[in-house]
């Protein structure tokens, strides 16, 4: 069964480690609701408080949503030869935005370990620990919730996977510019949990037309 919520709070030790280690990924509504409580206007928000998180993974990785290859073309191959010997076909790739981070910890953390903006707070947030990521047990090894993470995964996760399911499909139909409208000029790059390093908008956007390029 999956833990209630003061079940949650009365094991979770306010350590805000997974606030520090972790970088949250909003979906376009997420974005909207934050700005609001901020006073900002969306597009503000995500220029300046806001970058790029775009992941590429071995279309094998487990655990993992998949996303149409054809959205990981030549520049992407392009981008990871500079960092690796050779480059094993079959990715995809995860182009999404994130809260940009102050001095290594969410800029929303206060020094009490309370949340700024924890009623507007992306659903990430929400569900750490309980996500299945793999390689995370290691890197929270103090995190009593996250050993529970492996005997339940809450109806909130499923919720989640549902809601980012739907943001990759719009994705692939209209593509990352015109779902978002506004977005952060650049941002990072990983392959799987490795920074690889920048990657601008424009970058994201050639990988775009040559999707659509693809598609004709
Ligand atoms: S969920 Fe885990 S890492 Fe996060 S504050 Fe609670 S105990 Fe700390
Ligand atoms: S938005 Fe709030 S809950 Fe989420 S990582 Fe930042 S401080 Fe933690």
């Amino acid at each position: 069964m999956p833990l209630t919520r003061k079940q949650e709070s009365d094991i979770c030790l306010s350590c805000g480690e997974c606030c520090k280690r972790y970088s949250i990924t909003l979906l376009p509504e997420e974005a909207t609701i934050i700005a609001k409580k901020l006073k900002l206007s969306k597009k503000k928000f995500l220029e300046n408080y806001c970058e790029l998180f775009v992941k590429v993974y071995p279309k094998t990785t487990p655990g993992i949503l998949t996303f149409p290859t054809t959205f990981f073309p030549k520049k992407i191959g392009e981008l990871l030869s500079r960092e690796l010997t050779s480059v094993p076909g079959g990715f995809f790739v995860l182009p999404q935005i994130a809260l940009k981070r102050k001095e290594g910890v969410c800029r929303y953390l206060n020094k009490d370990n309370t949340c700024q903006i924890y009623n507007e707070r992306p659903f990430p947030c929400g569900l750490f620990p309980f996500m299945v990521v793999p390689g995370y047990e290691e890197q929270y090894p103090f995190c009593e919730l996250f050993k529970k993470s492996n005997k339940t995964l809450p109806n909130k996760s499923k919720q989640y996977s549902k809601k980012i399911k739907i943001y990759f499909k719009q994705m692939d139909e209209k593509g990352f510019t015109k779902v978002w409208k506004s977005t952060p000029k650049k941002g990072k790059f990983f392959l799987n949990e490795l920074l690889l390093g920048e990657i601008t908008i424009k970058q994201l956007e050639k990988m775009m037309s040559v999707k659509a390029t693809q598609k004709k």
